[in-house]
């Protein structure tokens, strides 16, 4: 998102927009899959030497589930975006796009899960349990067993 200031109202103007999907590197996030572009709701005000934006960004997304590893859609939005930033002296169009950027990636869920019900992976074969089930034993966890040993006499 680029603003030119000279055509940003002392007042404040309102920029409502989309960026395109590849406006924003995130190939080093693994766990996303970007097909929509980010979208944008703004006011941007010059105050002084200052420029001010604050509103709200947002973006559809899909996100590899932290359980099962399948991809879900979801979004990620920033209702707060709040950004000052100092003028510089001679440029009139001031690149918003890597605050932008950044405050998406700061709403993205550390530990995403497709659903809250979400059954994961099997440990044993595999399978997503989501979809079907599988015959393996749950292992049991035999490591309490001999606390029974302690038991007063
Ligand atoms: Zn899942
Ligand atoms: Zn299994």
């Amino acid at each position: 998102m680029i603003v030119d200031l000279a055509k940003v109202s002392p007042e404040g103007d309102r920029f409502i927009g989309q960026e395109p999907p590849g406006a924003m590197d995130l190939s080093s996030e693994e766990s996303v899959e970007i097909r929509e572009g980010l979208r944008y709701d703004l006011t941007v005000q010059v105050l002084g030497d200052e420029l001010l934006a604050r509103g709200r960004v947002e973006l559809d997304l899909a996100c590899r589930c932290s359980r099962c590893a399948e991809f879900f859609a979801t979004s990620v939005f920033d209702g707060h975006f709040d950004l000052i930033r100092e003028l510089p002296e001679k440029d009139r169009l001031i690149d918003l796009t890597e605050d932008l950027r950044e405050a998406i990636v700061l709403g993205f869920p550390s530990y995403p899960l497709c659903s809250d019900n979400c059954k994961g992976l099997c440990a044993q074969c595999g399978v997503n349990l989501n979809n079907q089930s599988c015959q393996c034993k749950p292992v049991e966890d035999d490591r309490w067993n001999g606390l029974q040993d302690f038991t007063l006499e």
